[in-house]
């Protein structure tokens, strides 16, 4: 067996010591005699590893007490309709941040359900930086203002959180949870699929302040309603057991690591050295604007986009994969979430630098 440095944006890297734990388990989850995947959501076995699960993702992340964490499934997507279902309560301006294809996503399906106000936009210069802190439009009295903080597919990542004052903030945090400390007060909501930096796909983690559900719009279908999530544990309905299990593993790992703060300076590290390498040399670039580079999504392209099929099958020759970038950006991404090991990161670097000596 070989595993190669997978860099895909996402379903995504796992960590190996999770991947072996789950291997022992599989057959037989400590001595319940089945597998995890075997077992009833409401029996006591997976109970406890659902809870488990969840006091350790509120201790990681310091969840204050007044937030409920639901485990849910149909992806972020899904909750492009169920945050306006939700958090509109009665309101029907809702402000939205606009720095690339995810927040586009969002607004697109924010605007079934409300009046959209684009509080900002770098569409203009191609979705490759942030918009200033002091240039954000807000709504006084809007519903929520919502905000990606780490766009996957342009690798741009916000360098502060915006200050909505009372209005709530959310933010799709999908490919940024869990790299580094968040203050969650300064949230009405965080949501996430697991597939980039938690777990496999098929979960999907809401984080939502407690006085902002209970009122949906008409017509909201009981699985979106979070007050029904909330008041049966994320169990109304039977959950995506095996991921949310595999997710409890990480967050166990991450602890193992030093929690967020500990990823956090592996994180910074492994960025810096690609960013760093790619700022040495001519032939490669990174589009994006320096203070909103993002730890997770390196994009970067070749000085000779021709050399990019020859780029990519080298890579792939030396167990470096899945650096295609997305087709709206071209070039390459390196996804280096949590679970990519520094000893990826540096293999990628060298093989860049030989690639560059041998081809550029
Ligand atoms: C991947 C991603 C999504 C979509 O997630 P699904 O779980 O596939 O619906 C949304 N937002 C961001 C920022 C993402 O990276």
């Amino acid at each position: 067996m070989s595993r190669v440095f997978n860099f895909s944006a996402g379903p995504a890297v796992l960590p190996e010591e999770v991947l072996k734990q789950s291997q022992e388990e599989m057959l037989d989850w400590h001595d319940a005699g089945m597998s995890v995947m075997e077992m009833s959501h409401r029996g006591k076995a997976y109970l406890s590893i659902a809870q488990q699960a969840e006091a350790d993702l509120r201790e990681l992340m310091a969840v204050p007490d007044n937030y409920k964490v639901l485990f849910l499934q149909g992806g972020a997507s899904s909750q492009f309709a169920a945050i306006p279902m939700n958090l509109l309560r009665g309101k029907s301006i809702a402000d939205y941040i606009n720095t690339g294809a995810w927040s586009k996503k969002a607004i697109a399906e924010a605007k079934r359900y409300c009046k959209v106000h684009l509080a900002a936009s770098t569409e203009e210069s191609n979705f490759t930086s942030t918009p200033q802190e002091d240039e954000l439009s807000l709504t006084p009295g809007a519903a929520y203002v919502h905000y990606t903080p780490n766009e996957t597919i342009g690798g741009v990542e916000f360098p502060y959180v915006p200050q909505s004052a009372e209005v709530p903030l959310v933010a799709d945090m999908s490919s940024t949870i869990l790299s580094r400390p968040v203050d969650v007060s300064q949230y009405g909501l965080i949501y996430a699929g697991a597939q980039k930096n938690m777990g496999p796909a098929g979960l999907t983690l809401v984080i939502v302040r407690d006085d902002l559900i209970g009122e949906v719009i008409d017509g909201t279908p009981t699985m979106f309603n979070y007050q029904t999530q909330a008041d049966n544990d994320s169990m109304y309905n039977t959950p995506p057991t095996y991921s949310w299990y595999l997710a409890g593993l990480v967050f166990q790992w991450l602890k193992g690591k030093g929690g967020l703060e500990g990823m956090a300076e592996i994180n910074r590290r492994k960025s810096g050295l690609l960013y760093d390498a790619i700022d040495a040399s001519d032939f490669y670039a990174n589009p994006v604007a320096v203070n909103s580079r993002s730890w997770m999504n390196v994009p970067f392209t070749l000085a000779n986009a021709e050399l990019d099929d020859k780029f990519l099958q080298l890579a792939a020759e030396q167990g470096l994969q899945t650096l295609k970038g997305h087709r709206s950006v071209g070039g390459m991404r390196a996804s280096i979430y949590n679970a990519m090991p520094e000893e990826g990161v540096k293999a990628l670097v060298d093989f860049m630098a030989e690639f560059e000596r041998t081809q550029g």
